[in-house]
């Protein structure tokens, strides 16, 4: 079987660049659930705005993304030109699988890669809720219902020209403060009527007092900035074409939806608003939609200079 897939893909690969010539990328090896990662283009055939498509082993689609240009003056800084970067991402909880990674643009389906992906292992916690909380979960309100629209509806939304942050990205709070529940937690939730409901943790919770200055993880737009039900004082900020990064259970907001708010700004302050059992920090980063966990952006520099750089660098080595 294995040796089957080693001819297959390889075949793709040879039909690919045959087909599309010279066009320089960079794609990962393989990719984790639960983390992002970039394929970067450049000097290349691929028109802008190229598709990548992640496809199960059983062919089902688990992502897809159109790629954004990179800024002139970071093509200029790496000695490139068209330099394009499309980022990729499956949910945390997909499993282990031989899944493979298809680029394509307008005319065309040009590269096809093996792209496995690795399960991620994440913590397991039992919340037994009080029934205020068992009822904003059972029964959600119209409010919380519409406010669930909503939100999706900017997490999905892609603004091609938002390209805001172009280093690694910081902590949302400083003096690195413990975390109370880290990514991926899959959590059991135990309600007052007995009834169960099992979900995972689709951000990072700081263990912050209330009142603790939250610092903006990135440049960016400010997209949302609005009390809402579940989440509390939450504002969501746009890092780059479909990066998102959010601070739920605000004290206090301090930015306004449209406003450009640089890394390390601060955005508000913690507090206990929302669905909380106390006091913390909620951060969240999306990527198309898919939660990651953040705190791989801050140690892993994605679509940071000094990595774009390094991956020019290995233009002989196609795949990282
Ligand atoms: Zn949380």
């Amino acid at each position: 079987m294995k040796r089957f897939f080693a001819v297959f893909f390889g075949c793709l690969l040879f039909w690919g660049g045959t087909l599309w010539g010279q066009s320089n990328l960079w794609v990962p090896s393989s990719l984790q659930a639960g983390q992002a990662a970039a394929v970067l283009v450049w000097n290349g055939t691929l028109s802008p705005g190229f598709r990548v498509t992640i496809i199960s082993e059983r062919g089902k689609t688990l992502y897809s993304a159109h790629s954004f240009p990179l800024p002139p003056e970071m093509n200029s800084q790496v000695g490139v030109a068209n330099l394009q970067a499309a980022l990729l991402a499956v949910d945390a909880m997909t499993p282990s699988q031989h899944a493979f990674l298809k680029v394509s643009d307008a005319r065309g389906t040009a590269y096809e890669f093996a792209l496995p992906i690795q399960a991620g292992q994440f913590p397991r916690e039992i919340l037994h809720l009080n029934r205020a909380m068992s009822n904003l979960r059972e029964k959600p309100s119209p409010v919380v219902h519409e406010q669930a629209v909503s939100i999706w509806d900017i997490y999905l939304a892609v603004h091609p020209q938002a390209i805001f942050q172009d280093q690694s990205w910081c902590l949302p709070v400083k003096g690195h403060p413990p975390i109370s529940s880290p990514f991926g937690d899959t959590r059991t939730f135990i309600y007052t009527d007995g009834n169960e409901a099992s979900t995972y943790h689709t951000g990072i919770d700081f263990a912050v007092v209330q009142g603790t200055p939250v610092w903006s993880c990135g440049a960016g737009k400010v997209l949302l900035s609005q009390n809402r039900k579940l989440t509390g004082e939450t504002v969501v900020i746009e890092h780059w074409p479909g990066v998102y990064s959010d601070y739920f259970h605000l004290s206090k907001r301090l930015v306004e939806v449209g406003q450009i708010v640089q890394q390390n700004q601060l955005v508000g302050y913690s507090g206990a608003t929302g669905l909380v059992t106390g006091p913390h920090l909620h951060w969240e980063v999306r990527v198309h939609g898919i939660p990651v966990n953040g705190e791989n952006l801050v140690h892993r520099h994605l679509l940071d200079k000094s990595w774009i750089l390094a991956k020019i660098g290995s233009a002989d080595r196609k795949r990282g």
